[in-house]
């Protein structure tokens, strides 16, 4: 049983690395950027809702995200493990998340930092533009991280509960990294 949380900016390659280490640890990998472009595509209530802020590369307010990720937490496959992407996103969240896991009697094992310099994911994420994306946008994404989501790195840090992991390398390379980083 493994439950790992998953911090890095845009463009650290932390979706698809998460991806990769839920399908060998055989785990669902939850992530909240995913879920809310299914709601988006599906124009739910929900997807409507974050619509607007995710164009701008805002945080979506996080009463909707808690909601969510309780509700995605409560489902069955959840109770073997899980790799959480992009969720916390900040303090408030990770806050939230100590409070529902205690509730639930459950905790997590480790928190992994992708890290890589904002020089090279400026260019990585310019390289993969989305039709919806412009700099100006990739650039709020990464200020957002920065402001938001980058001091959960000392929160988890103070714990011990956080693993550095390089992701300025290649693909196969970071996979090796985590898959040694979570080594029980
Ligand atoms: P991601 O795919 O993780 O980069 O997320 C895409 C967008 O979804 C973000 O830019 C936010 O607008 C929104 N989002 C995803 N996860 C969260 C979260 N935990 N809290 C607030 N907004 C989120």
């Amino acid at each position: 049983m493994t439950r790992l949380i998953f911090l890095g900016p845009p463009g650290a390659g932390k979706g698809t690395q998460a991806q990769v280490l839920a399908n060998l640890l055989q785990i669902p990998h939850i992530s909240t950027g995913d879920i809310l472009r299914d709601n988006v595509t599906r124009q739910t209530d929900l997807g409507q809702k974050a619509q607007s802020y995710m164009d701008q590369g805002e945080l979506v307010p996080d009463q909707l995200i808690l909601d969510m990720i309780q509700a995605r937490l409560s489902q069955e496959d959840a109770s073997s493990g899980w790799i959480l992407d992009g969720f916390p996103r900040n303090v408030a969240q990770a806050v939230f998340l100590d409070e529902l896991l205690t509730k639930i009697g459950l905790s997590y094992d480790r928190v992994i930092s992708l890290e890589v310099p904002d020089e090279v994911l400026v260019e990585r994420l310019l390289k993969r533009l989305r039709k919806d994306d412009t700099e100006a946008v990739i650039r709020h994404r990464l200020a957002v991280y920065h402001e938001q989501t980058a001091p959960l790195i000392s929160f988890y840090r103070v714990r011990q509960q956080l693993t550095s992991v390089d992701g300025n390398q290649s693909m196969e390379a970071v996979t090796n990294a985590l898959q040694a980083a979570v080594q029980p």
